[in-house]
Protein backbone atom coordinates (compact mmCIF):
# COMPACT_ATOMS: atom_id res chain seq x y z
CA UNK A 1 0.00 0.00 0.00
CA UNK A 2 1.12 3.64 -0.87
CA UNK A 3 -0.34 6.23 1.58
CA UNK A 4 -0.64 10.44 1.49
CA UNK A 5 -0.58 12.08 4.67
CA UNK A 6 -2.20 15.51 4.59
CA UNK A 7 -2.09 18.33 7.43
CA UNK A 8 -1.74 21.68 8.35
CA UNK A 9 1.49 22.74 9.37
CA UNK A 10 1.73 21.97 13.03
CA UNK A 11 -0.24 19.33 13.15
CA UNK A 12 1.71 16.67 14.17
CA UNK A 13 2.32 15.25 10.36
CA UNK A 14 5.90 14.96 10.87
CA UNK A 15 5.69 12.66 14.18
CA UNK A 16 2.54 10.43 13.14
CA UNK A 17 4.20 9.58 9.59
CA UNK A 18 7.69 8.94 11.41
CA UNK A 19 5.52 6.65 13.44
CA UNK A 20 4.32 5.04 10.40
CA UNK A 21 7.39 4.48 8.93
CA UNK A 22 9.28 3.03 11.88
CA UNK A 23 6.24 0.77 12.91
CA UNK A 24 5.13 -0.20 9.08
CA UNK A 25 8.26 -0.14 7.56
CA UNK A 26 7.71 2.58 4.79
CA UNK A 27 9.81 5.17 3.22
CA UNK A 28 8.63 8.63 3.56
CA UNK A 29 8.92 10.39 0.39
CA UNK A 30 9.08 14.46 0.95
CA UNK A 31 10.35 16.47 -2.16
CA UNK A 32 12.24 18.70 0.02
CA UNK A 33 14.24 15.62 1.48
CA UNK A 34 14.45 14.17 -2.30
CA UNK A 35 15.77 17.73 -3.51
CA UNK A 36 18.01 18.14 -0.76
CA UNK A 37 19.73 14.43 -0.85
CA UNK A 38 20.19 15.23 -5.07
CA UNK A 39 21.47 18.60 -4.41
CA UNK A 40 24.50 16.46 -1.50
CA UNK A 41 25.35 14.17 -4.29
CA UNK A 42 26.29 16.95 -6.18
CA UNK A 43 24.67 14.74 -9.42
CA UNK A 44 24.18 16.92 -12.52
CA UNK A 45 20.59 17.12 -11.81
CA UNK A 46 21.41 18.22 -8.07
CA UNK A 47 23.87 20.91 -9.65
CA UNK A 48 21.26 21.99 -11.61
CA UNK A 49 18.83 21.70 -8.72
CA UNK A 50 21.73 24.41 -6.55
CA UNK A 51 21.36 26.97 -9.47
CA UNK A 52 17.72 27.34 -9.60
CA UNK A 53 17.12 27.61 -5.70
CA UNK A 54 20.20 30.03 -5.64
CA UNK A 55 18.57 31.92 -8.14
CA UNK A 56 15.26 32.00 -6.15
CA UNK A 57 13.10 30.26 -8.62
CA UNK A 58 11.26 27.49 -8.05
CA UNK A 59 12.19 23.55 -8.72
CA UNK A 60 10.07 22.49 -11.84
CA UNK A 61 7.05 20.19 -12.00
CA UNK A 62 9.57 18.06 -14.24
CA UNK A 63 12.38 17.58 -12.16
CA UNK A 64 10.24 17.07 -8.84
CA UNK A 65 8.30 14.19 -11.39
CA UNK A 66 11.81 12.50 -12.11
CA UNK A 67 13.11 12.65 -8.55
CA UNK A 68 9.57 11.02 -7.33
CA UNK A 69 9.43 8.64 -10.33
CA UNK A 70 13.42 7.51 -8.68
CA UNK A 71 11.30 6.26 -5.44
CA UNK A 72 8.55 4.57 -7.16
CA UNK A 73 10.57 2.80 -9.73
CA UNK A 74 12.77 1.17 -7.23
CA UNK A 75 11.20 -2.20 -5.73
CA UNK A 76 12.75 -1.99 -2.58
CA UNK A 77 9.82 0.91 -1.93
CA UNK A 78 7.33 -0.83 -3.97
CA UNK A 79 3.87 -0.46 -2.48
CA UNK A 80 5.94 1.22 0.77
CA UNK A 81 5.90 4.92 -0.28
CA UNK A 82 4.26 7.49 2.40
CA UNK A 83 3.99 10.71 0.73
CA UNK A 84 4.20 13.58 2.99
CA UNK A 85 3.59 17.55 1.88
CA UNK A 86 2.89 15.79 -2.07
CA UNK A 87 1.10 16.18 -3.99
CA UNK A 88 0.11 20.03 -3.44
CA UNK A 89 -2.46 20.75 -6.12
CA UNK A 90 -4.85 18.65 -8.69
CA UNK A 91 -2.12 18.37 -11.62
CA UNK A 92 0.42 17.02 -9.10
CA UNK A 93 -1.96 14.58 -7.51
CA UNK A 94 -2.96 13.62 -11.09
CA UNK A 95 0.37 13.30 -12.44
CA UNK A 96 0.90 11.04 -9.50
CA UNK A 97 -1.65 8.66 -10.13
CA UNK A 98 -0.53 8.04 -13.47
CA UNK A 99 2.76 8.05 -12.31
CA UNK A 100 2.30 5.35 -9.73
CA UNK A 101 0.23 3.15 -12.34
CA UNK A 102 3.18 3.29 -14.69
CA UNK A 103 4.95 0.94 -11.94
CA UNK A 104 1.47 -1.58 -11.48
CA UNK A 105 1.06 0.75 -8.67
CA UNK A 106 -1.61 3.13 -6.30
CA UNK A 107 -2.64 5.30 -3.48
CA UNK A 108 -4.36 3.37 -1.08
CA UNK A 109 -4.83 5.55 1.83
CA UNK A 110 -5.15 9.37 2.34
CA UNK A 111 -5.11 10.22 5.82
CA UNK A 112 -6.11 13.69 6.49
CA UNK A 113 -4.91 14.96 9.92
CA UNK A 114 -7.60 17.93 10.86
CA UNK A 115 -6.63 20.48 13.34
CA UNK A 116 -8.34 23.42 13.62
CA UNK A 117 -6.67 27.33 13.44
CA UNK A 118 -7.57 27.85 16.98
CA UNK A 119 -5.49 25.52 18.01
CA UNK A 120 -2.76 25.53 15.66
CA UNK A 121 -2.55 29.31 17.21
CA UNK A 122 -2.92 28.38 20.35
CA UNK A 123 0.29 25.60 19.89
CA UNK A 124 2.46 28.42 19.14
CA UNK A 125 1.24 31.23 20.95
CA UNK A 126 1.40 29.06 24.31
CA UNK A 127 4.44 27.54 23.72
CA UNK A 128 7.48 28.82 26.54
CA UNK A 129 11.05 27.04 26.94
CA UNK A 130 12.68 27.04 30.56
CA UNK A 131 15.59 29.32 30.25
CA UNK A 132 17.22 27.29 33.38
CA UNK A 133 17.08 23.49 31.88
CA UNK A 134 15.94 24.33 28.58
CA UNK A 135 12.16 22.30 29.21
CA UNK A 136 9.43 23.16 26.58
CA UNK A 137 5.47 23.55 27.60
CA UNK A 138 2.65 24.87 26.56
CA UNK A 139 0.67 27.66 28.29
CA UNK A 140 -2.70 25.57 27.09
CA UNK A 141 -1.72 21.87 26.84
CA UNK A 142 0.91 21.71 28.89
CA UNK A 143 1.78 23.59 31.38
CA UNK A 144 4.50 23.64 34.00
CA UNK A 145 3.94 20.95 37.06
CA UNK A 146 3.74 23.59 40.13
CA UNK A 147 5.73 21.41 42.04
CA UNK A 148 8.85 22.03 40.00
CA UNK A 149 11.13 24.33 41.44
CA UNK A 150 12.80 24.56 38.38
CA UNK A 151 10.38 26.11 35.79
CA UNK A 152 8.25 28.64 37.75
CA UNK A 153 6.94 31.57 36.13
CA UNK A 154 9.95 33.99 36.14
CA UNK A 155 12.34 31.60 34.01
CA UNK A 156 9.85 30.45 31.73
CA UNK A 157 10.44 32.25 28.10
CA UNK A 158 8.52 32.73 24.57
CA UNK A 159 10.86 32.01 21.91
CA UNK A 160 11.28 34.86 19.29
CA UNK A 161 10.10 32.50 16.41
CA UNK A 162 6.84 32.14 17.63
CA UNK A 163 4.89 34.20 15.01
CA UNK A 164 1.36 33.62 15.16
CA UNK A 165 0.64 35.79 12.50
CA UNK A 166 3.04 33.43 10.02
CA UNK A 167 1.53 30.29 11.44
CA UNK A 168 -1.84 31.90 10.59
CA UNK A 169 -1.14 33.05 6.63
CA UNK A 170 0.80 29.46 6.13
CA UNK A 171 -2.67 27.50 7.68
CA UNK A 172 -5.16 29.18 5.01
CA UNK A 173 -2.53 28.77 2.29
CA UNK A 174 -2.32 25.33 3.23
CA UNK A 175 -6.43 24.68 3.39
CA UNK A 176 -6.82 26.57 -0.07
CA UNK A 177 -4.46 24.45 -2.27
CA UNK A 178 -5.35 21.02 -0.38
CA UNK A 179 -8.56 21.48 -0.93
CA UNK A 180 -9.12 20.29 -4.46
CA UNK A 181 -6.24 17.67 -3.58
CA UNK A 182 -8.58 16.40 -0.85
CA UNK A 183 -11.81 16.75 -3.36
CA UNK A 184 -9.94 14.67 -5.90
CA UNK A 185 -8.96 11.71 -3.59
CA UNK A 186 -12.13 11.37 -1.99
CA UNK A 187 -14.01 10.63 -5.25
CA UNK A 188 -12.17 8.19 -5.27
CA UNK A 189 -13.21 7.63 -1.36
CA UNK A 190 -9.62 7.13 0.05
CA UNK A 191 -9.65 9.74 2.57
CA UNK A 192 -10.11 9.39 6.32
CA UNK A 193 -10.32 11.86 8.38
CA UNK A 194 -8.34 12.07 11.89
CA UNK A 195 -9.33 14.59 14.86
CA UNK A 196 -5.45 15.76 14.88
CA UNK A 197 -6.48 17.62 18.28
CA UNK A 198 -6.40 14.48 20.38
CA UNK A 199 -3.67 13.15 22.03
CA UNK A 200 -0.48 11.54 19.94
CA UNK A 201 -1.36 8.02 21.12
CA UNK A 202 -4.87 8.57 20.13
CA UNK A 203 -4.42 9.60 16.75
CA UNK A 204 -1.85 6.91 16.29
CA UNK A 205 -3.82 3.97 17.35
CA UNK A 206 -6.50 5.77 14.58
CA UNK A 207 -4.62 5.87 11.88
CA UNK A 208 -2.33 2.25 12.82
CA UNK A 209 -6.44 1.03 12.53
CA UNK A 210 -6.74 2.19 8.88
CA UNK A 211 -3.39 0.73 7.78
CA UNK A 212 -4.05 -2.78 9.77
CA UNK A 213 -7.29 -3.23 7.71
CA UNK A 214 -5.14 -2.66 4.35
CA UNK A 215 -2.90 -4.81 5.10
CA UNK A 216 -4.98 -7.59 6.30
ZN1 LIG B 1 13.18 24.30 34.20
Amino acid sequence: MNIIIFGPPGAGKGTQSDFIVNKFKFFKLSTGDLLRTEIKKKSPLGIKITSIVNSGALVSDNIINSLIEKIVSNEEYKNRIIFDGYPRNLPQAENLNKLLSNYMQKIDLVIRLKVSLNVIKKRISGRVVCSKCGNTYNEYFNPPKKVSLCCQKEFLNKRDDDNVDIAIKRFETYEKSTEPVLDFYKQLNLVKEVNGESNIDDIYSEISSYLNVIEA
